[in-house]
């Protein structure tokens, strides 16, 4: 699964075992350990590259290549997904900087991270030392942002001011994605890959797809795994894609190869 060690039943992280993880972590942050992969994001119809999700790893001394299930939680929970936030957030711009166009970038944000007075200021600074224009930055917030409090709606409003692009990840999961819809000014919305049609009834990713129109958003369709499900989805509409059957995520040594290459735009 994107080159890392499954998550093994029994490490679920919590209580002592977080602890312990989350000491390793603040650790790994600070000795680099981290490493930013990035999983293409596709035009529907033709494949071209339009952009890349950024995607945290932890490249963990005794255990190897650990994906976020393993060290996510903790990090919430003991407050470090503020620095790994922003640590990820500065290698995916300095990276995206250097890509080809208008090639964007999609970077993950916790709802801690967005409560976090002064976060626009953060992201500006990003953009502002990797040169990154801010226009090819989407930051991808998921629903738990409207139970975020604090700075979160101020934050949410100056990052547009910014002229950053926000996206609805993990969209339809939620209990209230409506209610979010209508209060939060969002650019894309990303269909969760469990409404991916997999042979079965297409009608919640038909729905979003009718919903993003309505609003004038961006309908990205992410986990499509089969040449058949990018196909249903062209159908009902959606326009950029996401999943291994067009890309896993990969190193960015491995990203930046492919767009010298692969056709691009
Ligand atoms: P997400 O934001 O929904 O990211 C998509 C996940 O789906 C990634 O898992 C990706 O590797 C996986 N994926 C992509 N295509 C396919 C596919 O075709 N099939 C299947 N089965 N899976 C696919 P990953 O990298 O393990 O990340 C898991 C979650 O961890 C992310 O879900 C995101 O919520 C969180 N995450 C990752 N990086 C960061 C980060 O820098 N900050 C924060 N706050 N969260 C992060
Ligand atoms: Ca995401
Ligand atoms: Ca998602
Ligand atoms: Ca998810």
């Amino acid at each position: 699964d994107g080159g890392y060690e499954r998550y093994r039943p029994g490490m679920e992280a919590r209580g002592a075992e977080n602890n312990r993880r989350a000491a390793a972590l603040r650790t790994a942050i600070l000795e680099d350990q981290l490493v930013v992969y990035f999983q293409p994001v596709v035009t529907l119809p033709g494949g071209r590259i339009t952009g890349a999700e950024a995607l945290v790893r932890w490249q963990h001394p005794a255990e190897g290549l650990l994906g976020p299930g393993a060290f996510i939680d903790a990090a919430e929970q003991t407050g470090l997904i503020v620095p790994l936030g922003t640590w990820v957030l500065r290698a995916a711009t300095r990276e995206a900087a250097g890509w080809p166009g208008e090639l964007t970038v999609s970077v993950n944000v916790s709802a801690r991270q967005l409560r976090q007075p002064g976060f626009p200021a953060l992201v500006a600074a990003a953009l502002d030392e990797s040169g990154l224009p801010a226009r090819r930055l989407t930051v991808e917030i998921t629903e738990s942002v409207a139970v975020g409090g604090g700075a979160t709606t101020e934050n949410l409003q100056g990052l547009r001011d910014l002229g950053v692009r926000l996206s609805l990840d993990d969209f339809g999961t939620g209990a209230s994605t409506l209610t979010l819809l209508a209060t939060c000014p969002v650019d894309q919305i990303k269909l969760d890959r469990s409404f991916v049609p997999d042979g079965g009834p297409d009608a919640i990713a038909d729905a979003v797809a009718q919903m993003a129109r309505a609003f004038d958003l961006d309908a990205v369709a992410e986990g499509v795994e089969t040449e058949e499900q990018a196909i249903r989805l062209t159908g009902l509409g959606y326009e950029k894609a996401q999943g291994y059957w067009f890309a896993r995520p990969m190193p960015a040594a491995d990203l930046r190869a492919r767009l010298t290459t692969a056709d691009v735009g």
